[in-house]
């Protein structure tokens, strides 16, 4: 039903000098899928979406689309595009030169590859503005002008590099509805950078996140959220207490987390409003601090501040058990 391709990471591996920026990372992308790949800043994530799109070469390993290694091809060959974190526009070329230009590069006339470009202007909502230099568009509007060249090169993949970063908060969260949206009706895969947590929960089917290099958990976006492997992953993904009993680590999800009559004896730390919730952080006896998600209304009946002493309680069958 997909019209995308399967990609197929294998050993990939980048080095910079001394530096290890991506460590053998394997890897299978679903065809037609919205993934988005996450971690902190330096964990390598630059670097795997660069060699996918060929931009940068592999130090090993090879990249694999529809069953062929397209390692050694150059971008323009692979099949993939990828739109960058300062998207890159030619300043003196209008919107409408900008998205043709790779068809320009191509050899195809000048009719052609204004029809064409037209079309993918039509797709991102910027007819209008066709004829317009990019110093004359705000942040969104250049945003869509980058997507709409990257388009035009027809991939089975387009690569995202923190596409939203440049923009406001409040244009952030219309622009990624809308990137969903195109990746939808295109079918094909996007592979989406992004350091952000809320940004790759609303938009991944899949997430990918990384850390020092090497993938440390994937798989559908509930899955990583509701059952982080490991320590790295529940913190970074939030809204988990990371606490130690006897003996072991385990995850917790905060909206888990009671604060009553009965429980663990802790003393309250913060407290912070956030609208649907209260976000109450308290400190127990083992010194472990804890964060519960507390409905509004249910805080309100019985308001708390910091100092105050509580007690705090879960259901044995929430705690998650972290590996390493
Ligand atoms: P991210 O995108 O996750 O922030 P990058 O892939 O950009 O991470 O970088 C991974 C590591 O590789 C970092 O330690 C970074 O400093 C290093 N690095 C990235 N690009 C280069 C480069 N061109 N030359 C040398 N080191 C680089
Ligand atoms: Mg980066």
């Amino acid at each position: 039903m997909s019209t995308g391709y399967d990609l197929e990471l294998i050993n990939m591996t980048k080095r910079y000098g001394e530096t290890l920026a991506v460590d053998r990372i394997n890897y299978q992308f679903k065809a037609g899928s919205y993934v988005c790949l996450l971690g902190p800043s330096g964990c390598g994530k630059s670097s795997t979406l660069r060699m996918i799109a060929g931009h940068e070469s592999l130090s090993d390993g090879s990249v694999v689309l529809d069953g062929f290694d397209v390692s050694h091809l150059p971008p323009a060959k692979r099949g993939t595009a990828m739109m960058f974190q300062n998207y890159a526009l030619f300043p003196h070329l209008t919107v409408r030169d900008n998205v043709a230009f790779s068809l320009r590069m191509k050899g195809m006339d000048k009719i052609a590859r204004h029809a064409k470009a037209n079309a993918l202007l039509e797709l991102v909502d910027m007819t209008a503005l066709a004829d317009r230099l990019p110093a004359q568009l705000s942040g969104g509007q250049q945003q869509r002008v980058a997507l709409a060249r990257a388009l035009i090169t027809e991939p089975k993949v387009l690569l995202l590099d923190e596409p939203l970063s440049a923009l406001d908060p409040f244009l952030r969260v219309r622009m990624r509805a809308e990137l969903k949206k195109l990746q939808r009706a295109l079918g094909i895969t996007f592979i989406h950078v992004t350091h952000g947590q809320d940004e790759a929960l609303a938009l991944g089917d899949t997430l990918v996140v990384m850390n020092n290099a090497v993938i440390e958990q994937a798989g559908p976006a509930r899955d990583v959220w509701s059952a982080p492997k490991t320590e790295f992953v529940a913190r970074f993904m939030g809204g988990h207490n990371v606490i130690t009993l006897d003996g072991g680590k385990v995850a917790l999800r905060a909206d888990d987390v009671k604060v009553g009559a009965k429980g663990l004896p802790a003393t309250v730390t913060t407290v912070e409003y956030q609208g649907g919730h209260v976000a109450l952080n308290a400190r127990m006896q083992s010194g472990d601090e804890v964060l519960a998600l507390v409905p509004e209304a249910t805080f309100f009946k019985s308001p708390k501040n910091p100092g105050d002493a509580v007690k705090l309680a879960w259901d044995e069958g929430r705690l998650h058990r972290l590996l390493g």
